[in-house]
C-alpha cells in the first residue's frame, strides 16, 4: 500500500476500530533546535527535537566534538607526545646502526 493511499484510509477511519486510537494529525510540525521545521504526521500536532538530518554530523559530514573537561584537547596532546617518542626514537636506532 502506497503510504499516500495509507494515509487516506487513516484519515477516512475505515480501517480503524473507533475511540481505541488517539487523534491523529497528518500535518503536524516538527520544530528542530537547529531552526528546521517540517511536516509529518502524528498524534501531537506539534513537537521540538534537538536533532534533525540537515544538523547531525553524519549527514553533514561536519565533526562537531563536545568535548568535556578538555578531554579532546589532552588526548591530541598525548597523541603528539608519542609521536615525538617515537621519532626520538627511530632517530637514535639509525645513529646506532651508523
Ligand atoms: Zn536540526
Amino acid at each position: 500500500m502506497l503510504h499516500s493511499q495509507l494515509r487516506e484510509s487513516i484519515l477516512a477511519g475505515s480501517q480503524m476500530k473507533k475511540d481505541i486510537h488517539p487523534t491523529y494529525y497528518p500535518e503536524a510540525t516538527v520544530r528542530c533546535a537547529c531552526g528546521q521545521t517540517w511536516k509529518t504526521g502524528s498524534t501531537k500536532p506539534e513537537f521540538e527535537i534537538e536533532i534533525c538530518s540537515h544538523c547531525h554530523p553524519f549527514y553533514t559530514g561536519k565533526a562537531k566534538l563536545i568535548d568535556t573537561a578538555g578531554r579532546v584537547d589532552r588526548y591530541q596532546r598525548m597523541v603528539e607526545k608519542a609521536k615525538t617518542f617515537k621519532n626520538a626514537k627511530r632517530k637514535k636506532t639509525a645513529a646506532d646502526n651508523d
